[in-house]
């Protein structure tokens, strides 16, 4: 059997750099006062319709929905925002913090056409900076961004930023946008014409390459904001300088998601691939409010962990932790003695394996050079009846006999010996 279309299987080979992101993002976010939250993967449809906006790609055509046992209408998460917005608003997290940092690291799913980079569940890990609307907030999650990456030894990205006004500075651009677009119709592709009746904005964000000709004259949405978005988006680009952070202004960058308004940033491989975004994010100060809570300005972003994996599997150095200890097991009926060893052997955290294959001597030593253990702890009759044990160095091929009594003293030597 294989696994649906759009999921994988996540082996040890590979799980190394999702325990190495984690480790990594745990340590900096929790530097900056982040805290982890986990929600449910699965929240009620209505939840990503009131949030997500009706004429998304999302809502459109991508999300896993279904009726359960009692025809309550379910959906599969699509994106990490709207679920933590929910839980802010559940469990009235505004009440006992101003201000609440948030991260996460979960499966989503979208029901999309499955690629390279872009699969049916993948995974988001994201942070969420909720009560705060200053231009610092944007720069406090945008540089944890760029801190995450620069440890996982990512360097080849940029970053674009655009700010995209709130939804009043947005209606009027759209209905110009719409106007200018129109005269080009017949020479915009397909699904551009589409998107000039439902979702014109996404039209920016095409990546044909006749649209983005057209687009070049086309009306400037920064053109249509307020003097108080230009101002945060000046102070934005300031605060970007101030930290050294490299950026580019990409007046088509829009996001595929209608809570956003003001900044609106994505990180991106410069590698010409298809799926070459990884990170990407925004200000959203209207969607707690959308979904019946107070008004609580807010800002995020989330990394795909599967196009982020791709890009630093070559850079990324990941010490593979090996077996150090290979226990020989020779009469699996006489187990009191193996236990013995292995509560010796737990107090100095030395990374081992019993053998259960009740296989001879020789197989055995053979899986234990295999997976390439130091030694080997031999445990046939002659020492089980005689308490010692025979260790056999593998590089080496040095045996020694040791006393059950003088374990505790070896392996403290061996933990010394190897740690230095
Ligand atoms: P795209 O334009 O590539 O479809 P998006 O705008 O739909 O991306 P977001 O909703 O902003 O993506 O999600 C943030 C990040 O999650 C993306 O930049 C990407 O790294 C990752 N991502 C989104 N959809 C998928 C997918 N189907 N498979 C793998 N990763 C994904
Ligand atoms: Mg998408």
């Amino acid at each position: 059997m294989q696994p649906l279309r759009g999921t994988k299987d996540i082996l040890p080979t590979e799980i190394i750099y999702w325990q190495k992101i984690y480790e990594i993002t745990k340590k900096i976010l929790t530097t900056y006062n982040y805290h982890e939250v986990r929600t449910p993967i699965i929240e009620s449809t209505e939840l990503f319709l009131r949030s997500i906006g009706n004429f998304t790609d999302i809502i459109n055509k991508e999300m896993y929905n279904f009726n359960d046992q009692r025809q309550r209408r379910i959906t599969l998460r699509p994106e990490g925002t709207a679920g933590i917005a929910r839980a802010v608003i559940s469990n009235k997290l505004y009440l006992s913090n101003k201000i609440s940092k948030l991260w996460y690291l979960g499966p989503m799913f979208r029901y999309e056409r499955p690629q390279r980079g872009r699969q049916r569940q993948f995974h988001q890990l994201g942070i969420e900076c909720i009560g705060s609307s200053t231009p610092m907030a944007d720069i406090e999650v945008i540089r944890l961004a760029i801190r995450i990456l620069q440890k996982l030894k990512f360097t080849n990205w940029v970053l674009e930023v655009n700010s995209i006004g709130n939804s009043r500075e947005r209606e009027k651009y759209i209905n110009d946008l719409v106007m200018y677009l129109n005269k080009y119709y017949s020479d915009l592709d397909k699904d551009s014409q589409k998107r000039l009746i439902h979702n014109p904005l996404r039209i920016l964000d095409s990546k044909n390459l006749k649209t983005q000709e057209i687009l070049i004259d086309a009306p400037k949405l920064k053109n249509y904001l307020t003097l108080e978005a230009l101002n945060h988006f000046n102070e934005i680009c300031d605060q970007l300088c101030l930290l050294n952070i490299k950026y580019k202004i990409n007046d088509n960058l829009v996001r595929g998601l209608d809570y956003y308004n003001d900044t609106a940033f994505e990180i991106k491989t410069k590698n010409n691939n298809q799926q070459n975004t990884i990170c990407g994010g925004g200000r959203y100060d209207e969607l707690i409010q959308q979904l019946g809570g107070p008004h609580i300005p807010s800002v995020g972003w989330a990394i795909g962990i599967e196009r982020l994996i791709t890009t630093i599997e070559n850079t990324v150095e990941i010490e593979k932790k090996k077996v150090i200890i290979y226990i020989i097991n020779l009469n699996i009926y006489k187990s009191d003695i193996i236990w013995k060893i292995v509560k010796i052997i737990e107090i100095y955290q030395l990374q081992f394996e019993i053998d259960l294959s009740n296989t001879n001597l020789n197989k055995q030593l053979k899986r234990a050079n295999q997976i390439g253990s130091k030694l080997c702890f031999i445990i046939g009759n002659d020492e089980i009846n005689n308490q010692y044990i025979t260790i056999k160095w593998l590089e080496t091929s040095t045996q020694q006999k040791i006393s059950i009594l003088h374990l505790q003293n070896y392996l403290k030597y061996l933990k010394n010996y190897l740690d230095t």
